[in-house]
């Protein structure tokens, strides 16, 4: 089978999305062998997950704000965050405890969710934002918008 795009060159891969045939230069244009359209698409994909966050992240400071009725709301919006890296470490051994047990264990959770979220959503944005720009060049280098 020949190329997709190049009709005289010999297929050596296939397009992981579509399994179109791709040339040697085709599968070596994206860090996985795909076709322009799968890229494209890829691509696309994750600038909306990308966008998604962001506005996530933003409508969160609005909410911080709107809540504490001052700019230093801004900085609640790192809690959910926060609160999720929690999750992914917090040890079954809190599960004996007693309604006050759980009750301090939550504050304490909130407090570090906090904390952690105050350091974790600035990185956040600027690795999306980052991303975001990087993925924009892709596409714009791609002939989309
Ligand atoms: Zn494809
Ligand atoms: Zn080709």
């Amino acid at each position: 089978m020949a190329c997709y795009k190049h009709s005289d060159r010999e297929g050596v891969a296939q397009c992981n999305d579509c399994g179109r045939f791709l040339c040697a230069e085709c599968a070596d244009s994206f860090t996985t062998p795909l076709c322009v359209g799968c890229a494209t698409e890829r691509a696309a994909a994750i600038k909306g997950e990308l966008i998604k966050n962001i506005a996530i992240s933003v409508v969160l400071m609005i909410i911080g704000i709107v809540v504490i009725k001052s700019p230093l709301g801004i900085l609640l919006a790192g809690i959910p965050y926060g609160w999720a890296i929690l999750n992914r470490m917090t040890p079954s051994m809190f599960l004996w405890m007693s309604w006050v047990g759980w009750l301090i264990y939550f504050f304490i959770k909130l407090l570090l969710a906090y904390v952690i979220g105050l350091i974790a959503l600035p990185i956040k944005l600027i690795k999306w934002i980052v991303e975001l720009v990087s993925i924009n060049r892709t596409l714009e280098g791609m002939g989309v918008k």
